[in-house]
């Protein structure tokens, strides 16, 4: 499945397939793509807190802050995944227009 996200001024295409053979990961982000991949093979809320996990990668890159990250990147991330996706799940109306 194909889903497009905009993320600062890109459009990012985030991919839910297969992995398997790809990576170790559960998702990982092509910034030069503007891709993002999310392996299939999780249960759905799974992949979408993998999905937010990846889109706080692509926030950092699009923000300018991966200097400011330098090192801590995959540990900020990771402490952030799941109040993100949460936030997100639970206040889709917030900033409807
Ligand atoms: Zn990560």
């Amino acid at each position: 499945m194909k889903k497009r996200v905009k993320i600062g001024p890109h459009v990012y295409t985030v991919h839910i397939a297969d992995l398997g053979a790809l990576s170790d990961n559960y998702g990982t982000t092509i910034e030069s793509q503007l891709q993002i991949n999310v392996d299939v093979n999780m249960k759905k809320s799974k992949q979408d807190s993998v999905l937010a996990h990846e889109i706080l990668h692509a926030l950092i890159v699009e923000g300018g802050a991966r200097e400011l990250v330098k090192d801590n990147e995959e540990l900020l991330v990771s402490i952030l995944e799941n109040t993100f996706y949460q936030f997100l799940n639970e206040n889709t109306d917030f900033y409807a227009k």
